[in-house]
């Protein structure tokens, strides 16, 4: 007999009912919604490529390099196969290789310092600030030696690294500052675009990026008219005369095709942003609501800069319960780093240890983002919040 305190065993229907096991998920980022709203011009403009049979380079590409240099005000704007080889390419321009140290942050994506591996030369990682996630300016000039050539600061998750007295360290130097702007086009930092403002900048159009083409691309910019006429040799093989080559380059060209689809986005970017930038606030305000902000850390933008959030990033103590109860209440969420690069294997030659960067480890066992993209949904972002609080109200923490 059952003991009177036992429950009668629930059907897997009651149960379902009461409380379902997976709810109905939202997306981390919805890119169906995105081309729902641009679906004509986008296949009008693919199609309008397949009629002239182009596909290298030619007239989408050159005019898509202009209208990015016109809206982040640089001089020139040179298309290539990646963000990653975007940032590969400016260093070789630079004459960048063996015996020369470049100094990034550890967290990133990979390709940051994979690029500056990719050319011979030793990454020199320096730690981030806690309330930005980017490179510390103080802790440059120590990591400073004979061999340092380059500094690549990252404008993280969309907001604008402090380039100010990054710029100020490289210039007494005598450093190039190279900007890893792969998540943060259209972000500003003092009124100026970012990607604009050092000797290179680099950008990425992987379809997550906030501007996304139909597989992968990237651009990189330059104020300096030599080192643009070199990376357009770089890109194409070197050469500028059809089989004549001036030096050694290598394929890296950005397709007519994602060029085209590039051009039908650009216009809306600044709208896409303003959207993301309203959710961030909206979220702040329900955080705020809940109590939840003390708890947690939010985004923080400092005076003068501009965050196009590419990522929505909180900081949350019990990070990986809480993710994994988000999970099953149907909120998908993502960690950007889980690990930072300095500890990761293919950098263990470098002879870092796990403590070398505290903020940078301590951003990777804290650090949720959230779904953020344009056509989020005010209800969408209440169920977000209201499930954190749930979390961290019941004992489920
Ligand atoms: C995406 C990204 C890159 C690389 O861009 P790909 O186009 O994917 O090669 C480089 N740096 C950062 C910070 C990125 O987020």
């Amino acid at each position: 007999m059952a003991a009177p305190h036992q429950v009668p065993d629930m059907s897997v229907s009651d149960r379902t009912r009461i409380r379902p096991s997976k709810k109905t998920s939202l997306p981390f980022l919805d890119l169906k919604a995105q081309f729902a709203s641009i679906r004509e011009d986008v296949l009008k403009a693919v199609e309008s490529v397949f009629e002239s049979q182009q596909f290298i380079l030619g007239k989408e590409v050159q005019l898509l390099e202009q209208e990015i240099a016109s809206f982040l005000s640089v001089p020139e704007a040179i298309g290539c196969a990646s963000g990653s080889d975007a940032l590969y390419l400016s260093l070789l321009a630079l004459h960048i290789g063996r015996g020369n140290e470049v100094i990034t942050t550890p967290f990133t994506f990979v390709a940051t310092a994979g690029a500056i591996a990719r050319t011979g030369a030793k990454p020199v990682f320096v730690d981030i600030d806690p309330a930005t996630y980017n490179i510390e300016p103080s802790l440059i000039e120590a990591a400073i030696t004979d061999k340092t050539r380059a500094i690549i600061p990252v404008h993280l998750f969309g907001l604008a690294a402090d380039l100010d007295p990054i710029l100020e360290i490289a210039n007494r130097h005598n450093l190039a500052v190279i900007e890893d702007a792969a998540q943060a086009i259209g972000a500003t930092y003092r009124g100026r675009q970012v990607g604009g403002i050092g000797l290179c900048g680099c950008f990425s159009f992987f379809p997550s990026k906030n501007l996304g083409c139909a597989g992968d691309g990237g651009l990189v910019t330059t104020t300096d008219a030599k080192v643009a006429d070199e990376l357009r040799l770089l890109r194409a093989h070197g050469s500028r005369k059809k089989y004549h080559y001036e030096i050694l380059g290598t394929n890296s060209r950005l397709d007519t095709l994602h060029a085209a689809v590039l051009r039908v986005k650009l216009p809306h970017l600044q709208s896409w942003a303003h959207r993301r930038a309203e959710h961030a606030a909206f979220y702040k305000t329900l955080f705020e609501g809940t109590g939840l902000a003390t708890i947690l850390r939010l985004p923080s933008i400092p005076a003068g800069r501009t965050h196009v959030y590419n990522q929505f990033v909180i900081r949350a103590p019990r990070r990986d319960n809480l993710r994994a109860f988000l999970d099953t209440e149907g909120i998908p969420t993502d960690v950007y780093y889980p690990s930072p690069l300095h500890v990761q294997p293919a950098f263990s030659y470098l002879g870092y240890e796990h403590a070398s960067f505290p903020e940078a480890g301590k951003a990777s066992r804290e650090a949720l983002a959230l779904p953020i993209y344009p056509e989020l949904s005010r209800q969408d972002q209440e169920r977000v919040v209201t499930s954190i609080s749930d979390f961290y109200t019941s004992n489920l923490a």
